[in-house]
């Protein structure tokens, strides 16, 4: 599938052949933009969206001027998040119905560029929202995470609410993202989902700067024979995922009937808790031969800022969320496939 190049000189013979395949595609009232595609989460989000609504209804957008090879089944834009201008020209040229807005700093890349992750993580969802608010978008999908919690959340399952006073600026563009999803739904009638996603482990693509992401880093490391350098403590337990669950957990949520999405901020959503040392010994038990030592790094305080574990009956009564990964189906499917 060759790239759309939207705003090039020839942008208009470019709209032109978009135009076309989108109007014969097998599902005309579907047409998806996920922007911020190239990621751990889009990636995986991209290609399950593909299979069940058709290559050419989901458009694969991102900073990165190449199509990884992954996402070379179906349309990808070069599109920056924070040009506004640019954003809105295309998303109502190409009138999409849903938008998946996955462009963000994540926790510990954050921490390093606090002034320019507050400007992405928030500018580029003001720009979503307002299209929405005009009726340009049906409904958006915007993640958030377990680290709009805090140091004085209950740490063990954390209820859907409850003190919220995060402490890392991911947690702090997260937490304001969250007001203003459930602000822009009740003044508006804007149609924003939302999951606060806990570390998600997958094996398609690479996690991109979060403090979870040693839950990914620990297989590599497995399979390739070497030690791992834990950069947490061997107990410091946070809620995790298996991306398969995340993604139907995303799909679940979007294609839920509007009434029973109750919750306009976010859904807590959990499937998995588990420390370092636990996912050592659960990969341990397939290479018995596997070894681990711990040298916490600024991460560690993070980490310790964020929930052990999380409550989402919420979501399971709203939307019937439940999770098929445990931590030793994870390691199984990890070790398998990597
Ligand atoms: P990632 O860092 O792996 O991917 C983000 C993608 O956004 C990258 O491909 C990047 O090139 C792109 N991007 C960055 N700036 C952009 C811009 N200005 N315009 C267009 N694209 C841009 O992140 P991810 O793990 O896939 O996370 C996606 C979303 O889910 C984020 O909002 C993140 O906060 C949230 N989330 C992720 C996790 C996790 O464990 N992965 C957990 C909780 C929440």
């Amino acid at each position: 599938m060759r790239i759309v190049s939207f705003f090039d000189k020839n942008a208009s013979v470019h709209c032109l052949e978009k135009k076309v395949y989108l109007r014969t595609n097998s599902h005309p009232m579907k047409k998806i933009l996920v922007l911020g595609s190239c990621g751990q989460i889009g990636t995986e989000l991209v290609l399950t969206l593909r299979e069940k609504f058709g290559s050419q209804n989901v458009v694969a957008a991102d900073l990165k001027d190449e199509c990884p090879e992954t996402l070379s089944n179906g349309p990808y834009i070069q599109l920056d998040a924070l040009n506004k201008e640019l954003v809105r020209a295309y998303i109502i040229e190409q009138q999409f119905t849903d938008v998946y807005l996955l462009a963000a700093l994540l926790s510990a890349t954050a921490e390093k560029n606090p002034d320019f992750a507050w400007k992405l993580n928030m500018e580029s969802l003001f720009i979503i929202l307002d299209l929405a608010k005009e009726g340009h978008i049906s409904k958006i999908f915007w993640p958030s995470s377990i680290a709009v919690f805090g140091p004085t959340t209950p740490r063990h399952q954390t209820p859907q609410y409850t003190v919220m006073e995060p402490s890392t600026v991911y947690g702090i563009s997260k937490q304001a993202g969250e007001r203003w999803c459930e602000y822009y739904f009740h003044k508006f009638g804007v149609d924003v989902r939302s999951i606060r996603y806990p570390g998600l482990i997958s094996y398609k693509s690479l996690p991109g700067g979060g403090t979870t992401d040693y839950a990914v880093d620990i297989y590599y490391k497995a399979k390739a024979g070497a030690h791992f350098t834990c950069f947490l403590k061997e107990d410091t337990a946070l809620p995790m995922m298996f991306m398969d669950d995340a993604i139907r957990a995303t799909i679940e949520l979007m294609e839920a009937p509007a009434e029973q999405v109750k919750v306009r901020s976010s859904y807590n959503l959990s499937a998995l808790s588990f420390t370092p040392k636990q996912i050592f010994e659960s990969i341990q038990k397939v290479i018995p031969s596997f070894t681990i030592s711990y040298e916490p790094d600024f991460r560690q305080a993070i980490a310790d800022s964020w929930p052990a574990s999380i409550d989402d009956s919420v979501a399971r009564e709203n939307w019937g969320w439940k999770e098929r990964y445990d931590l030793d189906k994870t390691t199984e499917e990890m070790l398998k496939n990597l």
